[in-house]
């Protein structure tokens, strides 16, 4: 089977930015639930792990520079809206429980981006592009 014609970096991370699969743009890609994902994806058949051992470390990197990126905007707006009486101690808990939910708000979509950024550096190869096999009627 041929390889498919490469996306752009750009096409596959905003692909990947709306937990799109970043090769072929389906929505269904890997997830099926919020936490809950397949091995391949269900439209061109491209495992998100890539025979990669340490895949999910790249993702959890994505997670943590998104996490720490709103944080570190999220003080700098707190103290610029808020001088010269910044409220040190409301924006610390602010600050705190938006750590704690961001990471399990970008879970999906750091994958995706993780994929994107993998794929721009190592396209696929034709073999790695295995379509799963239709589901039998009813
Ligand atoms: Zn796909």
């Amino acid at each position: 089977m041929p390889a498919a014609p490469r996306p752009s970096i750009a096409v596959m991370l905003s692909r990947g930015a709306v937990r799109r699969c970043p090769w072929c743009g389906d929505r269904r890609a890997y997830f099926t639930g919020w936490f809950a994902k397949q091995e391949r994806c269900r439209s061109c058949g491209l495992s998100w792990r890539r025979d990669d051992v340490g895949f999910e470390l790249g993702a959890a990197t994505v997670n943590t520079i998104i996490t720490f990126g709103l944080v570190i905007v999220g003080v700098g707006v707190s103290v610029a809206l808020t001088l010269p009486e910044v409220p040190v101690a409301e924006i610390i808990v602010g600050l705190v429980i938006g750590a704690l939910l961001v990471p399990v708000v970008v879970y999906p979509v750091s994958y995706t981006l993780w994929q994107a950024i993998s794929l721009a550096m190592r396209p696929p190869s034709a073999d790695e592009l295995v379509p799963p096999e239709p589901s039998p009627p009813g």
